[in-house]
């Protein structure tokens, strides 16, 4: 049996056991939501669900793709819940949410890969919670991009967030339902369709990554107009995940950090423990004052 890998002391997380954990849990069990914190086994679940941060995910917790680093089911997937876009309206008025991330699994099997599922729960925020900023991180919608991102886009969400998660080499094994280029250019045809959404994108580190090929990756953000860009170290959720190459150093995260600011995107998030939603609110709300 393949053995789990050891990790070093800078990824100890504690177990999570506050109230504030205990009342987000039960709080999407009676709505009938997903999050991404508990399928993708986040590392700071504790930390996040105590502080009422939470990234509801859409669309059931059946996925269509199989990635190799990630925690979430695959297969044939259930039907819609017509209900799930009021359910997050309620949960993020509950929560008294500032800013919401709402991601889902990849549906492949949908029309319209499950663009309108996110159109509704946009507005469903919108009416309830009018105050919530809203971040949404997609899939790729592969083959109905163009009109998936034009929907989406006119419903307006704050931040579009889609994760190139690897550098392009490393794509046929790590990500291989996924094309590099076309994530890139899904981000770009959200700035050509409203510039005055921020576009974020992220990479996990500890894959095999080489440092070039990292500084090119975030070069080739930067020519699509990518704003945010989150970087932290992958974990493998299981021993039949793709394997951790290296755990890069908590200073070789902030010297990437420092290369990303100096290319000129407006926020960067690097640290081993970083996540796509990871402080995504306090982050937003920070940049937003400045
Ligand atoms: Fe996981 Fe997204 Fe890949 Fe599905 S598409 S397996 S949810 S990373
Ligand atoms: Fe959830 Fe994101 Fe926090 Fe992880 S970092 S627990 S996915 S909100």
């Amino acid at each position: 049996k393949p053995e789990r890998q050891r990790k070093p002391d800078w990824i100890r997380v504690k177990a999570p056991t506050s109230k504030g954990y205990g009342e987000t849990r039960q709080l999407m069990r009676d709505l009938n939501l997903n999050t991404v914190c508990e399928e993708a086994a986040c590392p700071n679940i504790g930390e996040c669900w105590t502080k009422k941060h939470a990234t509801v995910m859409i669309l059931g917790d059946v996925c269509t793709r199989a990635c190799a680093f990630c925690n979430v089911k695959t297969g044939m997937p259930r039907a819609v819940d017509p209900l799930e876009p009021e359910h997050v309206a309620t949960a993020a008025a509950k929560m008294g949410l500032e800013h919401i991330v709402i991601t889902s699994v990849d549906r492949d099997d949908l029309p319209d890969g499950g663009a309108g599922q996110f159109v509704k729960v946009i507005e469903a925020l919108r009416r309830n919670t009018p105050q919530t900023t809203i971040e949404i991180l997609t899939p790729d919608f592969r083959g109905k991009m163009h009109a998936a991102v034009e929907a989406i886009v006119a419903a307006g969400p704050d931040v579009y967030n889609h994760n190139l998660e690897t550098v392009p080499r490393l794509y046929p094994t790590i990500r291989p339902g996924a094309r590099y280029y076309a994530s890139l250019r899904l981000l770009e045809e959200v700035k050509r369709h409203n510039p005055l959404i921020f576009t974020k994108s992220g990479i996990m580190l500890g894959l095999g990554e080489e440092r070039l090929e990292v500084h090119q990756v975030m070069d080739d953000m930067r020519s699509a107009g990518i704003d945010f860009l989150t970087m932290g170290q992958y974990l493998q959720p299981t021993p039949k995940h793709a394997k951790v190459i290296d755990f890069v150093t908590p200073q070789a995260f902030d010297a990437y950090g420092a290369i990303a600011r100096a290319k000129g995107f407006l926020q960067v998030a690097s640290s081993p423990l970083t996540r796509s939603s990871y402080h995504a609110g306090d982050d937003f709300k920070a940049m937003r004052a400045t």
